[in-house]
């Protein structure tokens, strides 16, 4: 029950904040004796995002496409040898994107001084060194991949974070100006990871006063961004929703995910699915366990006039319905939060495949 947990080391907020990083970056220049890595979200290649950044001699920009696959361990291995490689160990490294970007940074930075795949170090606590520097600047708001002290990645076997105390950002660059290019089902689906977080956390059992003053205004500026009278896309909201991410974020620290991201584990895992999607798709099928959540959740969608797929589980196979079955049992942790320490008296492989098949 106790989190002895590491928070993000600094934090600068508020609109225009990117032009912060060149007085952050100094001082850790002269530190590290060298140069910055910058992982950027390939959508801002040829925008002007990667002309306004303090680009100095022997840097490195490396675009990533976040638009199909989640990040995944190989990915993370290239980079790093191609790095090592190439420029050498750096200063440091800052991530510039969403939760795949963020997620990619803290990675990358833990397995340039980690010998070996980061296949290796998918779990709690198997990271043997610290990190180089990092810094994580959000450009999408949701997911809490900006504070979280994992960073998740999809291997050859499992979609598990590598999580320790020396994932956390050391900076985080807070810009909500950065966000509002995101385009509107991308808004909605990465805000709903926000959203959900914090339902799955105030209903679990590991819910206490920490978490919850974090929950309580998360979900209380989610409601202002999706769903109360201002609601929609304006500069105004995404500052709220920027925080909301955050605070989101800090209250899994001292609760947990449910049953709506082992079922999105499992659609994401075996089709590829993306992390902000799959949780809206699962979500509205787990009305057993959110029955208010899901009613909010359905006003939004229908505010926004947001389309969420539907029907999709007549063109699986059975094997990528036991699959994905597999995949959400295999989160104990999870279904421990939501249901309690006799969870599999309830959930079972056969439960599970039958709520896939309702997708
Ligand atoms: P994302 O990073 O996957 O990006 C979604 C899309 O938005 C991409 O196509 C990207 O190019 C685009 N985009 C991003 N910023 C943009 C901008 N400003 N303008 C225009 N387009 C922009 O989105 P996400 O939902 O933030 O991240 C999902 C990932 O986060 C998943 O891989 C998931 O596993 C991970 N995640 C991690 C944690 C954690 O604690 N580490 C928590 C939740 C989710
Ligand atoms: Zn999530």
């Amino acid at each position: 029950m106790y989190r002895n947990f590491r928070n993000v080391g600094k934090v600068v907020y508020g609109p225009g904040a990117i032009r912060q990083l060149e007085s952050i970056l100094d001082p850790v220049r002269a530190a590290g004796g060298g140069s910055m890595v910058f992982l950027v979200d390939d959508w801002f290649e040829g925008r002007d995002l990667p002309e306004r950044l303090p680009i100095a001699a022997g840097d490195r920009v490396h675009f990533i496409d976040a638009s199909h696959d989640e990040p995944k361990t190989s990915q993370v291995d290239d980079l790093r040898d191609g790095i090592l490689a190439g420029q050498g160990l750096p200063a440091g490294v800052v991530g510039i994107g969403g939760g795949s970007v963020m997620d990619i940074a803290k990675a990358l930075s833990l397995m340039l001084t980690n010998e070996g795949s980061s296949t290796l170090y998918q779990g709690l606590n198997l990271v043997k060194r610290p990190g180089v520097w990092h810094c994580g600047i959000p450009t999408i708001s949701g997911t809490g991949a900006e504070v979280s002290m994992t960073a998740v990645l999809t291997g050859p076997e499992k979609k598990l974070g590598l999580k320790c105390e020396w994932t956390p950002f050391d900076q985080l660059v807070l810009d909500p100006e950065l966000t509002g290019t995101v385009p509107t089902d991308h808004w909605f689906y990465t805000g709903m990871d926000c959203y959900i977080h914090c339902i799955e956390a105030e209903t679990g059992r590991h819910y206490n006063a920490f978490s919850k003053a974090y929950g309580d205004e998360a979900l209380k500026l989610c409601r202002e961004v999706f769903l109360e009278a201002d609601a929609g896309r304006s500069r105004a909201n995404d500052e709220k929703l920027m925080v909301a991410s955050l605070f989101g974020g800090l209250s899994l620290t001292y609760s947990e995910v449910g049953a709506c991201h082992a079922v999105s584990y499992g659609l994401s895992y075996v089709l590829g699915m993306r992390h902000g999607i799959a949780n809206c798709v699962a979500f509205r099928q787990l009305r057993d366990f959110y029955p208010r959540g899901v009613d909010e959740f359905e006003a939004m969608v229908e505010r926004h006039g947001i389309e969420l797929p539907e029907g999709l589980a007549a063109e699986w196979t059975d094997e990528q319905v036991r699959r994905m079955a597999e995949i959400a049992y295999g989160l104990p942790h999870m279904w421990d939060h939501a249901i309690g320490p006799d969870w599999q008296r309830e959930i079972t492989l056969d439960r599970l495949e039958s709520l896939f098949r309702r997708l």
